[in-house]
C-alpha cells in the first residue's frame, strides 16, 4: 500500500526542478563563503531574468572591443579551397537542396551498393559528399587536413563519426520507427566499445601530436560520444533510474523548496524506507558532510550513484518505480565497464592536456551520459587552468537553462573548472516523434524563436559567470547561426572578454559555413572546425542524418552555396 502510496505521489508530482537550487546562505560551505565574500553570484541568469538585466550590472569600465568579421568575404573563406574543391561543394549543397533526394539517400546507397559493389560506390563517395564533410578514414588521412586547417589559424576537433546504419544493425529498435533517425553508436559487443576506446585514445594522441596539448594547447580539442562506450539500452535504462532518483528527491521535498532539512528526509525516508531508525542519522550525515542542516539535488545528486541503487532499493518498504528502474547487478558490472572506460579517456586527455568534448544525445541516455560527465569533471577538470571535460549542452531541450544553472553551481560547490559546448540540438524530428509515441510532453521548445533566446541566453549567462568566478570557465558555440555569433561576440565586449581569451570559441562541422570558421579565425577568435572522420561506409549514416534532420543547416546553405558561386565565377572571369 506505502509502494503504491508512493508510485501515486511521484506520478502526481511532476519533477520540479525549475528554481535556482542553492544552500541558504548562513549554511554555506568554505567555498561558499569565499565565493559570496567576492558579492558575486554563481548563477547569473535565474528563469525569469533576461540578458537586458545583466546589461545594467555589468561594468561600465570594460573596453573590450572585438570586431565583428564581415562573413560575406569569399577571399578570406575560400583562399585555401582550390577551384575543384569548391565545385564539389556546390555540387554537394545543390543536391542537398532536392528533399526528395536527401530522404532517400539511404535507400538509395543501399540499393546502389547491391548493384554496383562497395569499391565503385565507396570511389564515388569519396571523389563527393564523404570527401567534402569527411577528412579522411583514419588518422594518417585526416593528418594533411588538421595541417591545412591550422595553417589558416583553424583549430581540428577530431571526430570518429561511426554511427550505425540501421539496415544492418544487431539492436533491434528500442520503441519505434522514431529511433530509426535517432542513431546511437551500433552495439556489437563490449570488445567493440573497447576498440572504439582505442580509437578515441589514438584520436587525442593524434590532437596532442599536432601541438593540441603543448604550446598551441587553445587548439587541443577530440570529441566523443558515449555510446560508443557502452550498450545504449544499458544508457536508457540508467537514465531511468537516475530520473526516478530525482523524482524520489521531489516526493521527499514535500514543500518544494528544493531543499530537505532533517525533518523533511526523516519523514520521506520513513515514508518509503523500512530501516529508518537505523540508517537515518547515518544517511544524513554522510548527504550532509559540511553539517549545514539541509541536503539540496546537487549534493543528493552527487550521493546517491546509480551502482548504490541496489543496495538502497533492498530497504524500500514495496517495489515502486525505483525498484524497477533499478539496475540488475549484471548491468552494475557493465556499467562499471563503461564508466571505466570514460575515465581511461578522460585520464589520457589530462595526461595529454587534450580537452575532452563529450557529445549531447537523444534526451532518453542523456542523464546517464550526464551523470558519467560529471564524475569525469569532478576528476580531471581540477587543479590545471582549464577544463579537460567539456559537457554539452542542446538549447532546444526546454530544460537545459535549469541543467546548466545545476551544472555550474555543481562546478563551484565542488571546485572545479567548467567547459561547456553549446549547441542547440540535433535530434528534433525523433525528439518529437518519440515523445509523442509515448504520449509524454515534447521536450523541445515549442518555436525556433525560444530555441534561438535559449542559445544566446546560455552565452551570456556562461560568459558572465566566466568573469565572476575564481575557477576557468570555457564555452564552445558550436553553431551555424551567424546572428548567434555576432551575439556572442557583442557579449564578449559587454563583458570585457578578448577574443584571444580561452574563455570562448566557436566551431562549425567540417565542409560547412566556411565562411563563419575562416572570417573568425582570420580576425582572432579561437576558431574549429569539428572533423568527423572513418570508413566511408560507417560514416555516412551520420552525413545524411545531418543532412536529413538539419534540415535548417541545408537551409543556411544557400547562403554559402550562392558565396561558392560567386566565388566560382570570379575565379573563372579572372582565366577568361
Ligand atoms: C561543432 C558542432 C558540434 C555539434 N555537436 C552536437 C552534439 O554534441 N549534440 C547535438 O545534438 N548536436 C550537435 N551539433 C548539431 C547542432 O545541435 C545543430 O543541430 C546544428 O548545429 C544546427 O543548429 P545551429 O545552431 O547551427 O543553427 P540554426 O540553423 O540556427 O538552428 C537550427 C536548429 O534550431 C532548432 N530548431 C529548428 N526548428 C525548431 C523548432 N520549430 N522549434 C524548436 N527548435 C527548433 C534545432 O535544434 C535545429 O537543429 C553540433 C553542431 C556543431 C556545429
Amino acid at each position: 500500500m506505502l509502494a503504491s502510496r508512493y508510485t501515486a505521489t511521484l506520478a502526481s508530482s511532476s519533477f520540479r526542478m525549475t528554481r535556482r537550487i542553492s544552500i541558504p546562505h548562513i549554511q554555506l560551505t568554505r567555498h561558499y563563503l569565499s565565493y559570496s565574500s567576492r558579492n558575486k553570484s554563481t548563477v547569473a541568469l535565474s528563469s525569469d531574468e533576461t540578458i537586458e538585466e545583466y546589461r545594467c550590472t555589468v561594468p561600465s569600465n570594460t573596453h573590450t572591443r572585438n570586431p565583428i568579421p564581415d562573413f560575406n568575404d569569399a577571399r578570406v573563406t575560400y583562399e585555401n579551397k582550390s577551384t575543384i574543391e569548391l565545385l564539389r561543394a556546390a555540387a554537394c549543397f545543390q543536391s542537398c537542396k532536392f528533399p526528395l533526394l536527401v530522404e532517400n539517400a539511404e535507400s538509395l546507397l543501399r540499393t546502389s551498393r547491391t548493384i554496383f559493389g562497395g569499391t565503385i560506390i565507396d570511389a564515388i563517395l569519396k571523389a563527393t559528399i564523404y570527401g567534402h564533410f569527411c577528412a579522411g578514414e583514419d588518422q594518417d588521412r585526416i593528418r594533411p587536413v588538421m595541417q591545412r586547417l591550422e595553417n589558416s589559424g583553424i583549430g581540428s576537433i577530431l571526430d570518429y563519426a561511426a554511427e550505425n546504419d540501421d539496415g544492418d544493425s544487431t539492436e533491434q529498435p528500442i520503441t519505434d520507427q522514431a529511433m530509426v533517425t535517432a542513431r546511437e553508436y551500433d552495439y556489437e559487443s563490449e570488445a567493440h566499445c573497447d576498440k572504439h576506446v582505442s580509437t578515441f585514445l589514438q584520436c587525442i594522441n593524434d590532437v596532442a601530436s599536432m601541438g593540441g596539448g603543448g604550446a598551441n594547447e587553445n587548439h587541443g580539442y577530440a570529441a566523443i560520444k558515449i555510446t560508443a562506450l557502452g550498450n545504449p539500452k544499458l544508457l536508457a535504462r540508467l537514465s531511468t533510474a537516475i530520473v526516478e532518483a530525482k523524482r524520489l528527491f521531489a516526493a521527499f521535498d514535500q514543500n518544494g523548496n528544493g531543499l530537505l532539512s532533517r525533518e523533511d528526509f526523516e519523514a520521506g525516508y520513513n515514508r518509503f524506507f523500512v530501516d529508518g531508525d537505523v540508517r537515518i542519522k547515518e544517511i544524513f550525515e554522510e548527504f550532509d558532510p559540511h553539517e549545514t542542516g539541509y541536503i539540496d539535488y546537487i549534493t543528493w545528486s552527487m550521493m546517491l550513484s546509480p551502482q548504490d541503487l541496489p543496495k538502497i532499493i533492498k530497504s524500500c518498504q514495496a517495489a515502486g518505480r525505483l525498484s524497477t528502474a533499478c539496475p540488475t547487478e549484471e548491468e552494475i558490472e557493465l556499467l562499471d565497464a563503461m564508466y571505466e572506460r570514460g575515465l581511461k579517456l578522460g585520464k589520457e586527455a589530462a595526461k595529454s592536456g587534450v580537452r575532452l568534448l563529450i557529445d549531447a544525445e537523444q534526451v532518453r541516455y542523456q542523464p546517464a551520459i550526464d551523470n558519467l560527465v560529471l564524475g569525469l569533471q569532478r576528476q580531471f577538470n581540477v587543479g590545471g587552468d582549464k577544463p579537460i571535460i567539456y559537457n554539452t549542452y542542446q538549447c532546444y531541450l526546454r530544460d537545459s537553462p535549469e541543467r546548466l544553472r545545476t551544472d555550474v553551481e555543481r562546478s563551484e560547490r565542488f571546485n572545479y573548472h567548467f567547459g561547456a559546448k553549446l549547441v542547440r540540438g540535433a535530434y528534433m524530428e525523433s525528439e518529437r516523434e518519440l515523445a509523442t509515441s509515448l504520449n509524454q510532453p515534447d521536450p523541445i521548445h515549442p518555436t525556433i524563436e525560444e530555441t534561438h533566446k535559449c542559445y544566446n541566453d546560455s552565452v551570456d549567462y556562461l560568459l558572465r559567470h566566466s568573469t565572476e568566478s575564481d575557477l576557468n570557465v570555457e564555452v564552445m558555440c558550436a553553431t551555424h547561426n551567424q546572428t548567434s555569433i555576432v551575439h556572442a561576440i557583442e557579449s564578449m565586449n559587454l563583458f570585457g572578454i578578448d577574443r584571444s581569451a580561452s574563455t570562448i570559441c566557436f566551431a562549425q562541422l567540417y565542409g560547412m559555413s566556411d565562411q563563419l570558421t575562416f572570417n573568425l579565425g582570420k580576425h582572432g577568435y579561437r576558431s574549429f572546425k569539428y572533423v568527423p572522420y572513418g570508413e566511408v561506409d560507417e560514416v555516412m549514416p551520420y552525413l545524411l542524418r545531418r543532412a536529413r534532420e538539419n534540415s535548417a543547416i541545408v537551409g543556411g546553405a544557400t547562403i554559402e552555396l550562392d558565396m561558392i558561386t560567386a566565388e566560382l565565377g570570379r575565379r573563372f572571369q579572372v582565366l577568361s
